[in-house]
């Protein structure tokens, strides 16, 4: 499987509440297995279907383990509970160059179905229940930015603003 373009800010697919995926056929297969190749191929760390423009509740988080990567693909991913609480530097694949400390939970279990549509559960603690909730956030057309402080935001204005023009001139471009 080919890696996808990954879409950046500025694109409005990024801001689509993600559709649940009632049954799992070739399509919702092939979203996965693409997720997979796109994020292993960007070295990211997680990776939701509206970054490769597709708008069905589709993630992938890696687990990284010395130099193994597992793929956690989760359909229809929900925080069922969550604990604690962790400020660390985030970034996104869709946001490239932009780093900031955002808060999340310390660990989350996160429930629903894994590619074979069997019910899955997952506990998560540290850097994967960052990546679970800043996934899952994607489905909701919502962005690590916007859980900055507003004073924070600001002071990302500006960069932001030259994302979203490049965003803009790719997909200009494209169609
Ligand atoms: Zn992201």
């Amino acid at each position: 499987m080919k890696p996808e373009e990954i879409r950046l800010y500025g694109d409005p697919v990024l801001r689509v509440r993600c559709l649940p995926v009632d049954a799992i056929n070739d399509d919702v297969r092939t979203l996965a297995a693409k997720l997979v190749a796109t994020v292993d191929y960007a070295q990211g760390l997680g990776l939701a279907a509206p970054q490769i423009g597709a708008t069905w509740r589709v993630i992938v988080v890696v687990e990284t383990q010395d130099d193994e990567r597992k793929h956690h693909v989760v359909v229809n991913p929900e925080i069922i509970s969550a604990c604690g609480e962790d400020i660390s530097e985030e970034g996104c694949l869709s946001i490239p160059g932009i780093y900031a400390s955002v808060k999340r939970p310390q660990s989350v279990v996160v429930k629903g179905l894994d590619i074979a549509g069997e019910s899955i559960t997952i506990e998560a603690s540290g850097l994967m229940a960052r990546a679970f909730a800043h996934e899952i956030d994607h489905l909701d057309g919502i962005l690590f930015i916007d859980r900055l402080s507003i004073v924070k935001r600001g002071l990302l204005r500006r960069k932001l603003k030259e994302l979203k023009k490049r965003a803009e001139g790719k997909m200009s471009s494209t169609r």
